[in-house]
């Protein structure tokens, strides 16, 4: 018999995936073009040419022992050090390298982190709704999540909720701005009242909370949207970021983890993050990619691409009676399904060949998501059907 936890997670298997394999299947019955995927968070536009040429000169003049060889299991030192200074222009942080661990995109960084702050038994709050896979990494590590509601209407941290859920077990919390499903990027304000709350708690119970900041999405964000820097309001802030979004590389697995020198036990952590990219299986960030990140750091997103599909869609669904949340930040949105039963409207939806998340897989029923990382011309075949299905659920008049 194999492992009752791996049972448990194969049973759970990730609904966004299972959404996506059915597209395939649709896609052979109906042909790929005639298929509206809005399952996955892949990115449909272009990694920024200077990462490839960065790729390809580092495989032509760089030492190839350099290049495909182990290094420090936190990364190469130049490439920690330029990502330190590239946060500390950009937000006028002062991290040094031994701030930085290189890891494998965001998902390998928020295992690397939780498995070296949790115990069995220490509970992890997450913010409903939340990106499905939070639960998986935080049993990873026989932790508990402890869930909580984003404020209802705008999604932003309600500190009440959080307040009342901090108890002496409570580890860490989970914050991700640009959010993944709903868009929201968290306001000054909301991060002020969080750092407040979490203070009070530690103070009370005399322990240690962190907030782990999910950042895939930190620098896809519309008009003169700010996201704060979490490190700069709360010490015990742990970052995790990749490059998978921003400068669309998903496959490649490359991210960092930010580990400042404020946090309580900070040494021990940093020792312990780099134990754990080794024995986690990761080793080492993969190298040729560190090389090629360390020449992108200050790259800027293009995020004219997304934005021009935000507009569209969110134009297009709220004129067909949509109730949508706006979104500032990443590429989802965020809708209201017009029955409780989310999962039920993502099976209607896909008579129109439309294929949405339920909001269920993000622990929140009566909504769903859509990923607008697509093509334009996708998005624009597909809204007949969006209107279509909003019609026949009484959502707009014939
Ligand atoms: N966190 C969130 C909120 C995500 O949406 C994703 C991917 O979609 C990840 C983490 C994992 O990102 P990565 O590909 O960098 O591991």
């Amino acid at each position: 018999m194999i492992s009752q936890k791996m049972l448990n997670m194969t049973k759970n298997n990730s609904a966004i995936r299972a959404m996506f394999e059915e597209g395939n299947r649709m896609a052979v019955k109906f042909g790929r073009e005639n298929v509206y995927d809005f399952s996955l968070g892949n990115p449909n536009f272009p990694a920024p040419p200077q990462v490839n040429e960065a790729i390809l000169d580092i495989v032509q003049n760089t030492d190839s022992l350099v290049v495909h060889g182990y290094m420090s299991n936190s990364g190469f030192d130049s490439t920690k050090k330029a990502v330190a200074d590239s946060l500390n222009r950009r937000f006028g942080t002062s991290f040094g390298p031994n701030n930085i661990l290189m890891t494998v995109g965001a998902a390998g960084g928020l295992n690397v982190v939780l498995k070296s702050i949790l115990n069995p038994g220490d509970e992890v709050i997450a913010i409903r709704p939340y990106f499905v896979d939070y639960r998986n990494y935080v049993t990873n590590y026989d932790g508990t999540v402890v869930e909580v509601n984003a404020r209802e209407g705008d999604f932003q941290i309600d500190g009440d909720e959080i307040e009342r859920a901090v108890t002496p077990k409570t580890k860490a919390i989970i914050v991700n701005s640009p959010n993944n499903p709903t868009g929201v990027v968290y306001t000054e304000q909301s991060i002020q009242t969080l750092a407040a709350v979490l203070e009070k708690k530690q103070k009370e119970y005399g322990t240690s909370i962190y907030i782990v900041s999910d950042e895939p999405y930190r620098d896809l964000v519309y008009g003169q949207i700010e996201v704060p820097y979490l490190t700069k309001y709360y010490r015990n802030t742990l970052v995790c970021f990749s490059w998978s979004k921003s400068l669309s590389l998903p496959g490649e697995r490359i991210g960092y983890a930010v580990i400042p020198s404020e946090c309580d036990d900070y040494e021990a952590l940093y020792a312990a993050c780099v134990v754990a990219t080794r024995v986690s299986g990761f080793i080492n960030a993969p190298s040729l990619l560190q090389l090629a990140v360390e020449r992108c750091v200050d790259v800027e997103t293009d995020v004219s691409f997304y934005d021009g599909n935000r507009r569209l869609l969110y134009d297009s669904l709220t004129s067909f009676g949509y109730t949508c949340v706006r979104p500032d930040g990443a590429f989802y949105m965020w809708i209201k399904t017009p029955i409780e039963d989310d999962r039920q409207f993502c099976e209607y939806a896909k008579k129109y060949r439309i294929l949405a998340v339920p909001g269920s897989a993000f622990a929140s029923g009566g909504y769903m998501r859509i990923a607008y990382c697509v093509s334009t011309s996708m998005i624009e075949k597909s809204l007949p059907g969006f209107e279509a299905l909003a019609k026949e659920f009484g959502l707009k008049e014939n």
